[in-house]
Order: structure tokens, then C-alpha cells, then sequence
């Protein structure tokens, strides 16, 4: 297999060192669910360039723009993955993440039907990792947004 950003190849130490970052604070990257290493079936943690992307982008937002992990973390958690992915209305309704504001969707207990068995680490709302600390431009990607005040005028 040909590895690509995905795959699962540093230990606990090499991501620390190549993100620049203690090992005490990828713990607690970890720890929060900001970060989401791969666990071997031995439970070691594995890390992916995806992985060490949004290590930086965490760093960045901590170090530049003044943010705690707990801002970063809700800052995750409003990224819309229902129009990433996409989802049907009915994985919508029976996804947490639709509805969840504080943790990113990742880290949700009830997942819809699209996400229940899929592996987030490669999921393209995790790898958006290169575009975390910007999105701005993440939404301006996306579908156009009908804001509600928007809907009502043209119903009138
Ligand atoms: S697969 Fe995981 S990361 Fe992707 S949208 Fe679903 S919950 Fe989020």
C-alpha cells in the first residue's frame, strides 16, 4: 500500500517533533478529541500528516490567535459536515453532529446512518485540516447558505 497523508505512520514522539508541540500538549489535544490519532490493536497511537496539519493549525490559533483549546474545540464543532460530506435529511435527523455546538462531529455519541461506520480519520471534514484555521474559505466553497429572514421575505 502506498502511503498517503492519511496514513498512520509517526509515533507519539515524531509527531511531537515534527509539529513543534510538547508532548504533554498533543496528549491533551487527545484527550479533548481536537486530534484523532489512529490506536493500533496493541492501543499505541499513530499519527498522520493529516494529523500533524491540524497539530499546526491548532498551534496556530493558540499561539497567533490568542484562542484556548476550548475556543478551538468550538470552533470545530461548527464546521457544517452535513454539507461536506453530504448527508440526506434523514442522516441529518438522526446525527448528533447536526445539532451539536460544543464538540466536533467526530466526537458525537449518535452518528447518522452516513457516518456510523465510517473511519473519521479520512473522512474529508477531518482532513480539512489544511483549511481549519480559515473558514472563511470553507464556506465560500460551500452551497449557498438560504438564511431564514432571506426564506420568509420571499414567501411574503
Ligand atoms: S465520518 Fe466522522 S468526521 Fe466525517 S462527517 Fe462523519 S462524524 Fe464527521
Amino acid at each position: 500500500m502506498i502511503p498517503d497523508s492519511t496514513t498512520p505512520l509517526f509515533p507519539l514522539r515524531v509527531a511531537a517533533e515534527l509539529s513543534n508541540t510538547s508532548i504533554y500538549s498533543l496528549r491533551q489535544y487527545v484527550d479533548l478529541g481536537l486530534i484523532i490519532p489512529y490506536r493500533s490493536a496493541t492501543n499505541r497511537r499513530l499519527y498522520s500528516q493529516v494529523d500533524i496539519q491540524r497539530i499546526n493549525c491548532i498551534r496556530k490559533y493558540l499561539d497567533e490567535y490568542g484562542l484556548n483549546v476550548a475556543g478551538i474545540k468550538t470552533l470545530f464543532a461548527q464546521v457544517p459536515c452535513w454539507l461536506i460530506r453530504p448527508c440526506s435529511e434523514n442522516d441529518r435527523n438522526n446525527c448528533d453532529a447536526y445539532s451539536e455546538i460544543a464538540e466536533p462531529c467526530w466526537n458525537v455519541t449518535v452518528k447518522g446512518p452516513e457516518c456510523q461506520n465510517s473511519d473519521c480519520r479520512v473522512c474529508d471534514v477531518y482532513r480539512l485540516s489544511e483549511k481549519c484555521n480559515d473558514l472563511k474559505s470553507l464556506f465560500k466553497n460551500l452551497p449557498e447558505l438560504k438564511l431564514p429572514d432571506a426564506e420568509n421575505q420571499q414567501s411574503e
